[in-house]
């Protein structure tokens, strides 16, 4: 493997308390638990809008809970879905573009300064400690420094930036298969990209069926659509 050496000085672009790399729910949580407690806050998010899978992965409903009394009932509440249970029995998907501005008001407290489009690319170590990160911008490289750091990246980036032991997949490096997330029309359909077909089958007929009562108007493109998808399928 060629390989080249590269070194240059980096501006530090601030000194905080508390280092969050990631702002899905994980580092959002975080960002606003440490800033609350008056910890001075940099909250680092490689794409432009803070959620992550909760925003720009059309993730929905939230499921899942630590314990009653904890950030996930203010998250659901913010996001109009306070109905949402741990399994989803009892829930629904959040509206995703309301979600960018809620979540973007819940950080904007005076101890968080917030970097989008700005993705961490490596670590600051000294021995084994870790004293901060090389984030990178379209403005090019810069350090932060931060007395603890919180690798919210959801894939263990910083983890792995820093040297720590990290695993992926299963032991026989297999992951699970992707799923593929997306709206059409403000709905959100669930494509599981799994051998249940029939699985598959009904989650889209009632689809289909739910909007057939939405759509304002019957022939509307979408109906059309979801009837082709829908012949194709059955
Ligand atoms: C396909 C799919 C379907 C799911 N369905 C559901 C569901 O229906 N209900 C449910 O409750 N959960 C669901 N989950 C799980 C849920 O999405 C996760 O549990 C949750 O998003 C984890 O939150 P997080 O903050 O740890 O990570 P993420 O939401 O992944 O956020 C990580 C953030 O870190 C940022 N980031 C990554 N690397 C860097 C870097 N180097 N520098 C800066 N920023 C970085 C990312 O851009 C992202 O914003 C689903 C997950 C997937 C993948």
């Amino acid at each position: 493997m060629r390989t080249v050496s590269y070194s240059r000085e980096l501006e530090v672009r601030g000194s905080y308390d508390i280092l969050v790399a990631g702002s899905g729910p994980a580092g959002i949580c975080a960002a606003v638990a440490a800033a609350r407690e008056g910890a001075r806050v940099a909250l680092i998010e490689r794409y432009g809008v803070v959620g992550g899978n909760l925003t720009t992965g059309y993730v929905g409903p939230i499921l899942g809970m630590v314990g009653k009394g904890t950030m996930r009932d203010e998250l659901v509440e913010l996001l109009g879905v306070p109905e949402n249970d741990m399994i989803g029995e009892t829930g629904r998907a959040h509206d995703f573009e309301m979600a960018k501005i809620r979540l973007m008001q819940f950080v904007n407290h005076p101890n968080i300064d917030v970097y989008l489009q700005t993705t961490v690319t490596d670590v600051i170590k000294e021995g084994d400690t870790l004293k901060g990160i090389i984030a990178t911008s379209g403005e090019g490289q810069f350090a932060l420094l931060g007395k603890v750091t919180i690798d919210a990246t959801g894939d263990g980036i910083v983890s792995y930036l820093a040297g720590a032991t990290t695993e992926k997949g299963r032991e026989d490096g297999l992951m699970q298969p992707v799923t593929l997330e997306f709206t059409i029309d403000g709905w959100v359909v669930i494509y599981h990209i799994c051998h249940r077909i029939d699985q598959f089958n009904r989650k889209f007929r009632n689809l289909v069926s739910r909007c057939r009562f939405r759509t304002k108007n019957k022939g509307s493109w979408i109906e059309r659509h979801f009837r082709m998808l829908f012949n194709l399928i059955v």
